[in-house]
């Protein structure tokens, strides 16, 4: 497993979960990682490698050449990315795309092309059919390019749950957005869960009915971080997630904890 991280952006605390009146100075004082300076917080930008021997799997591609929602602290190219993790973008025989908001499928594509050439790349066809619009504000960009992708046979809209690779799996999870899903890996009774934007803050782990500013369907979103925390829970799973500057953790009885504890 290796975590690719394209860079991060400080956000607005303010902006994350309305309507809630969160204690954020005892929010930081339990994940002081996940801050940033002033009331911001430290949203970075990762996608997730995993080997098997049957092949490698990637879970979602990071921006690529597209602009963050607020300028980047640090970032690096997705070619650099790639170099630094000594991938050859003609290893990867799967992406799995959590969903297509661009940071999480921006990277699919390079110049027009495929950028994992030999890969399958599984999208669920709920977000296919919400980029092509996204509530009538005009076809994402991400998807725009991965239109290429239809052409090539190389994209897959199944809709089930399931195996992409031997145990690998997804689930879909949807509300942040219609057709979102999560990872499950399980490597000799060992279940690794990759959550995609099920979360941003460590705050929803123990209060996964507040509701997000970046969920499309909130309360939807809300019954989908419920279920699955609770099985990461009560599995003693392993959870990674997108956008926290730490992203491995697992979900103790009051919250996040960090790995091992
Ligand atoms: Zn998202
Ligand atoms: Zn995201």
């Amino acid at each position: 497993m290796e975590v690719l991280c394209q860079g991060w952006a400080p956000l607005p605390l303010d902006e994350e979960l309305p309507g809630h009146d969160v204690d954020w100075g005892a929010e930081r004082a339990v994940h002081p990682w996940a801050f940033g300076d002033g009331a911001t917080w430290q949203w970075h930008v990762h996608a997730f490698v995993l080997r098997s021997p049957s092949g490698a799997v990637l879970v979602d591609t990071g921006l690529g050449p597209f602009d963050p929602g607020a300028p980047w602290a640090e970032s690096r190219t997705p070619d650099d990315v790639l170099a630094a993790e000594g991938l050859d973008p003609a290893e990867i025989d799967h992406v799995i795309l959590t969903h297509l908001h661009t940071d999480h499928a921006g990277g699919s594509m390079r110049d027009g092309k495929p950028r994992f050439p030999n890969a399958r790349y599984h999208v669920h066809p709920a977000d296919w059919e919400h980029f092509e619009t996204r509530d009538g504000r005009g076809e994402s960009g991400a998807r725009h390019a991965m239109r290429r992708l239809l052409d090539l046979d190389m994209l897959s809209l199944d809709p089930d749950d399931g195996d992409v690779a031997p145990g690998i799996g997804v689930i879909h999870s949807p509300g942040h957005t219609p057709g979102h899903r999560s990872v499950v890996v399980s490597d000799e009774g060992q279940d690794l869960l990759l959550t995609g934007d099920l979360l941003h803050l460590p705050a929803q782990v123990t209060h996964p009915d507040w509701l997000s500013s970046h969920d499309q369907d909130a309360e939807r979103a809300c019954g989908s971080r419920r279920a699955l925390l609770a099985q990461a829970r009560d599995g003693k799973w392993t959870v990674g997630v997108s956008h926290f500057a730490r992203p491995f953790g697992g979900v103790g009885a009051s919250g996040w904890e960090p790995p091992g504890s």
